[in-house]
This record gives C-alpha cells, sequence and structure tokens, in this order.
C-alpha cells in the first residue's frame, strides 16, 4: 500500500498532550516549572513554545535534555505538549469526544508522602477514563544524605549517592510501588518496565534539582510513541476540534475562549460551533491570539495575533456571543460541512456529558462540565440521587430548587469549585438549606455523608425518646420498703432501661397482666428518672400490693405498647444496647406463645 493510499496528504503527527496530577503541594506546579525551565537553559532559544495554557517542548529539546536516553532518529512524533494548569480538575475538565483530552498523564506522588486523598482520586479518574500514565516518584533530593546532581538522569545520580540514600530512597519508591498494586496497577522502576501498557513505570525525580526530568520526558516520548502513534495521526488540514479550558474576559476582546485544539486547523475568520450553557453557540473567530513572548513584562499588548493555529495546540478564541460558553465544552470548525450537522455533533457531545438527574435529590453545581460529570459519577455511587446539576456558580434559584426536595437530606447544595452569589446566601438560611462546597470531590461527598448519618441518629434519637424502652427486673428478697400505695421494692435490673411512670406488666402463665404504673426510681437513696441493666434500685409501683399482685423475686416487666416493639424489632434493633434488644426479644418471645403475630 502506498501512502497515498492509507494517508490523504494532510495527515501528519500531532503532539501528544501530557497532563500532570497528583495531590496538594506533592510539586505538580514545581515539575512543570522544571521541565519549562531547563528547556529553556538547555536548549537554543525559543525551543519551547508558550501556548495558551499550555507549553510545547518539540523533540529536538526533549532530545537535547534526555541524551543518549532520546535518540531523535528513533521518534516521528513532533514533541509534548503539556497542559498549563495542573491537577485532576483540569484533566477531568479538559475532554475531548467523551473520553479525556489529554493522552498522557503524569501521576506525581511526593516520595516521603506516599498516597495521599486527591493521588487516589487523580488514579481513579486516570482509571476510569482509561489514560496511560507514568508516576512521578517526586521530591527524591530530600532523602537523608542525598547528594544533589543538579539536571542528571536518575540513574547518574543514584551513581553518586551513598548506600544509605540509596537504600533509605528504595525504601520510599517500594512502598509508592506497594500503594499503586492496592490500586490495582502493577508498577516498577521505569527502566525495569518492558511493557507500558501493562505496568507503570515509576521515574524518581526532583522538580528541585532537575534529577530524573530528562527520564521523564525520555519516557514520555517514548511512550508515546511507542503506543500512541496511530492516535496522533490527524488530518491536520481538517476543520478543527478542540475543547474549552476557560471562558475569560479579556480586555478589548469581550469574552473570548482559551481552547486547547487536539485536531484540525482553526483559522481567523472560521464559523464556529461551541457548546454553551443553553444551546450551541455558533459565531465567527474575529482573532486567534497566542501569548507574546515576555509578555510578564509588557502588560499592554499580552497576544499576539495569528491567522491559524494547528493541533495540538493551545489557543485564545475571540469571538461575539461567547458569553454563554462553557468550560469544558467542546469546539468545533464548521469548515465546509453543513452548520446544522456540526451543530447537532456538538449537542451530541453535551447530551453524552448530561446527568442523569431525578424527582427527588440533592442539587449540584460544578465549574465546568467535566467536574459536573465526575460528581455526578461519584454521587451516583454513593447512591445519591440528584435533583439538578448545573454547571455556573450557587445563585438564588439554586436554593429555591434545593428547598424543594421532599427529604430534609436533600435539602442541600453540593458546590464544586464554585462561588456563592451575596444573594443566594441570605437565601440559603431563609429556605434552611444547606450548603457543602470543596474542591476535592470525595471530601465534600464524604461531607455530606457525614451530615446524613448525623441526621439520621438525632432522627432515631428523638424517635428513640419517644418510644417505650423495654426492661425486665427481678423484686429482691427481703427488699420490700412499703407494701402498697405506693408498692417500694428494691429491684435489680436484668436487661434494658427501667424509666419513670411507665407501666409494669408480670406474666401470669401466657397472660400478661399490668400490675401497675411506676411512680419513682431511687438509686443510692437519690431520685433518678431511670436506670441501666446491672444497677438494683427502688422502685415506687402505684396499683399493686406486695404479698397480692407482686412477691419478692418476681420477674416485672416494663410494658411495651405492640406498636413500640414493633417499631423497635423492625428499624431500631441496630441502635438499641444489646441487653435492651434481649428484654426486647424477651418480651416479643412471651407474647408470641400467646399470640405468634404480635407486633409484627
Ligand atoms: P503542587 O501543589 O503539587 O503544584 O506543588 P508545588 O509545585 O507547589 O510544590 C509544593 C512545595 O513542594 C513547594 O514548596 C515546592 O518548592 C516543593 N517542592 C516541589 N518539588 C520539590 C522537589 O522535588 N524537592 C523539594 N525539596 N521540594 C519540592
Amino acid at each position: 500500500m502506498s501512502d497515498t493510499d492509507s494517508t490523504s496528504q494532510s495527515d501528519t503527527l500531532r503532539t501528544p498532550i501530557v497532563a500532570v496530577l497528583g495531590h496538594v503541594d506533592h510539586g505538580k506546579t514545581s515539575l512543570l516549572d522544571k521541565v519549562r525551565g531547563s528547556a529553556v537553559s538547555d536548549g537554543e532559544a525559543g525551543a519551547i513554545t508558550q501556548h495558551i495554557g499550555a507549553t510545547a517542548v518539540p523533540l529536538e529539546t526533549v532530545s537535547q535534555m534526555a541524551g543518549a536516553l532520546v535518540n531523535p532518529d528513533d521518534f516521528d512524533l513532533p514533541g509534548l505538549l503539556f497542559i498549563d494548569t495542573p491537577g485532576h480538575h483540569s484533566f477531568s475538565t479538559l475532554r475531548s469526544r467523551g473520553g479525556a483530552l489529554a493522552d498522557i498523564a503524569i501521576l506525581v506522588v511526593d516520595v516521603n508522602d506516599g498516597f495521599q486523598p486527591q493521588t487516589e482520586e487523580a488514579i481513579d479518574i486516570l482509571k476510569r477514563t482509561g489514560t496511560p500514565f507514568i508516576v512521578a516518584a517526586n521530591k527524591v533530593d530530600t532523602t537523608p544524605g542525598w547528594n544533589p546532581q543538579q539536571g542528571e538522569p536518575i540513574q547518574k545520580s543514584l551513581e553518586k549517592q551513598s548506600k544509605r540514600a540509596k537504600s533509605k530512597l528504595d525504601e520510599s519508591l517500594y512502598q509508592l510501588i506497594g500503594e499503586l498494586s492496592d490500586k490495582g496497577f502493577s508498577s516498577d522502576f521505569y527502566w525495569r518496565v518492558q511493557n507500558f501498557q501493562k505496568n507503570i513505570g515509576v521515574v524518581p525525580v526532583s522538580a528541585l534539582t532537575g534529577e530524573g526530568i530528562p527520564d521523564l520526558l525520555g519516557v514520555l516520548m517514548g511512550l508515546s510513541q511507542r503506543y500512541m502513534k496511530d492516535e496522533m495521526a490527524i488530518d491536520v488540514a481538517g476543520p478543527g476540534y478542540g475543547t474549552v479550558l476557560e471562558v475569560k474576559e479579556e480586555r478589548g476582546f469581550g469574552a473570548t475562549l482559551d481552547v486547547v485544539l487536539y485536531d484540525g486547523t482553526i483559522h481567523a475568520g472560521d464559523t464556529i460551533v461551541v457548546g454553551g450553557a443553553n444551546e450551541p453557540i455558533v459565531t465567527e473567530v474575529r482573532a486567534l491570539l497566542q501569548p507574546r513572548p515576555n509578555a510578564e513584562i509588557r502588560t499592554e499588548k499580552r497576544f499576539d495575533k495569528v491567522d491559524e493555529v494547528r493541533a495540538a495546540a493551545g489557543v485564545k478564541i475571540a469571538a461575539p456571543d461567547l458569553e454563554g460558553a462553557m468550560a469544558g465544552a467542546p469546539v468545533r470548525v464548521v469548515g465546509d460541512r453543513d452548520v446544522d450537522e456540526v451543530i447537532r455533533e456538538v449537542e451530541a457531545e453535551l447530551a453524552d456529558i448530561e446527568v442523569t438527574t431525578e424527582e427527588e435529590g440533592v442539587v449540584v453545581k460544578a465549574d465546568t462540565l467535566g467536574s459536573l460529570e465526575a460528581m455526578a459519577n461519584a454521587l451516583q455511587e454513593a447512591e445519591v440521587p440528584i435533583l439538578r446539576a448545573e454547571v455556573g456558580d450557587i445563585a438564588p434559584r439554586d436554593v429555591a430548587v434545593a428547598s424543594t426536595a421532599r427529604e430534609p437530606e436533600h435539602k442541600v447544595i453540593l458546590g464544586f469549585n464554585v462561588d456563592v452569589l451575596s444573594n443566594a446566601e441570605d437565601e440559603l438560611d431563609k429556605n434552611d438549606v444547606k450548603l457543602f462546597e470543596d474542591d476535592v470531590i470525595y471530601q465534600l461527598i464524604d461531607e455530606y455523608e457525614e451530615f446524613v448519618d448525623e441526621m439520621k441518629r438525632a432522627q432515631q434519637e428523638t424517635i428513640l425518646d419517644k418510644i417505650v424502652r423495654p426492661c425486665r427486673f427481678q423484686i429482691l428478697q427481703d427488699h420490700t420498703f412499703r407494701q402498697s400505695n405506693p408498692a417500694v421494692v428494691g429491684v435489680e435490673i436484668m436487661s434494658g432501661t427501667i424509666k419513670n411512670n411507665m407501666n409494669v406488666v408480670k406474666w401470669e402463665g401466657n397472660e400478661p397482666k399490668r400490675v401497675g404504673q411506676l411512680s419513682g426510681i431511687q438509686e443510692n437513696g437519690e431520685d433518678v428518672s431511670s436506670a441501666r441493666a446491672g444497677s438494683r434500685v427502688s422502685i415506687a409501683i402505684d396499683g399493686p400490693t406486695v404479698g397480692r399482685q407482686i412477691d419478692e423475686g418476681d420477674e416485672l416487666w416494663i410494658e411495651l405498647p405492640e406498636k413500640h416493639a414493633k417499631i423497635l424489632e423492625q428499624e431500631l434493633r441496630d441502635d438499641i444496647p444489646v441487653d435492651e434488644l434481649e428484654a426486647l426479644s424477651g418480651y416479643l418471645d412471651k407474647h408470641r406463645r400467646r399470640d405468634p403475630f404480635w407486633g409484627k
């Protein structure tokens, strides 16, 4: 097959898109800075290109940095495009055609700190999206006794380390490999990994000293070349496909879109379709903007206008009517296609992301489509129904919707990475709607679940308070203090809790006989309102006479209304102490000897 048969003239290989994920403070930002910084100092001027929201590192720079680790002749992918905003949040925001936008990810883990909540969350997201990743075991320079080797490949640096430092580092690295294994990933030091599709490569690095950065770039490059080359073949001249990273107001341009283009080309003047909050937006590109080099010092003109941008790249799009665009939404160049067809395409992609809502449930607000979807997935897993889910800040309208939930536990708003508009704040109190906010999904859901547990506990406590509790007790020999009006006797509580003012029964054969009502309890000479199993107390009973209806040695029970017995057995059995449960079963058994359906 000749080239022209299998690929069109404009087919070419694009840069793989790389995302950096990991727990806060594990070094994501430092690592990206180091990659950018070392590329600048190692390479020729202009060796790396700053895009909007992304940094491109060309193959030559990678190979210069990686030295022997990367021979440019072995590669035909043009380099790597790093997304500048690290974290799983932007990762889940950035999608393409329903999958992750990033082709490959670096999971940064602090070697001293190991797996942390956001590491776990990042791993779950990588697993769900099936994104290949490598682990950057960061901060190796903090190993006690470390002898820093600026910018060296890690093996070279390891040669210079003491035995003790090496074994200290190994210990941490093996722990990390163990933690990955707990998560279902088999992993090893990257130089031992044969098949990166089966095993996760662990690359020891330091974002501070640059040790291992050459390895990191080399592994990313090699992995992409080996396993992703087919996916990188795109029709460069075709219509551009991208994802909105952020909707931003820019002076002189109004609302603009920061977009990562992952396929095709976009030109100034192109008609585009963008996913909007209500419906797809159709508009015309007024300008394509790239950051101006050394923009920091010249704040006046921060951008350069360009005529076209080819995937993969980050670009700012200025166009009319972009106010309603959503972060995470698709952007499509119409090209010579029918605009309605493209609108349908965008709608279909948005529908894919849409979240299932129900008649009853909680209100969810998130900053982007991707995070909204991630929230919805997590809530579904936690079996929390959703009444409404939307992208955007928390507004009074959301409070109004939340207040319509039937169950008190659903009168809540879960906000992920969003602000609360000031006029919504007062509404929360007024409507008795509770707000939960966090920028870590699982923590947000944990907080909510704790609240629900606490609420249920409180509810059960109120029920338990209102319900008569079972108790079995026995009149002690020689402990009659008064025979009648009221009878006062010493008793031992065998099981359950005795409470004042309750009715007392005694079984005669299979028949429960009410003997009277409690009118006082004294423990160690003090009046008390109740007493627990194991204690000996004196009680006053209105009604009976000792020696007639009751006798020393008699076993007595607190009378349980049938309805209460039923609730206790069917709903609260997990909430009452074991001895009380025993009193309850004893009581039910006695009744059921006479009537098998009593309390059912
Ligand atoms: P992020 O929250 O994951 O983006 O983490 P940062 O990049 O902000 O790093 C958090 C802290 O760790 C900062 O104080 C960094 O200077 C420090 N740090 C990051 N990488 C390294 C490293 O390799 N070695 C050392 N010693 N410190 C590091």
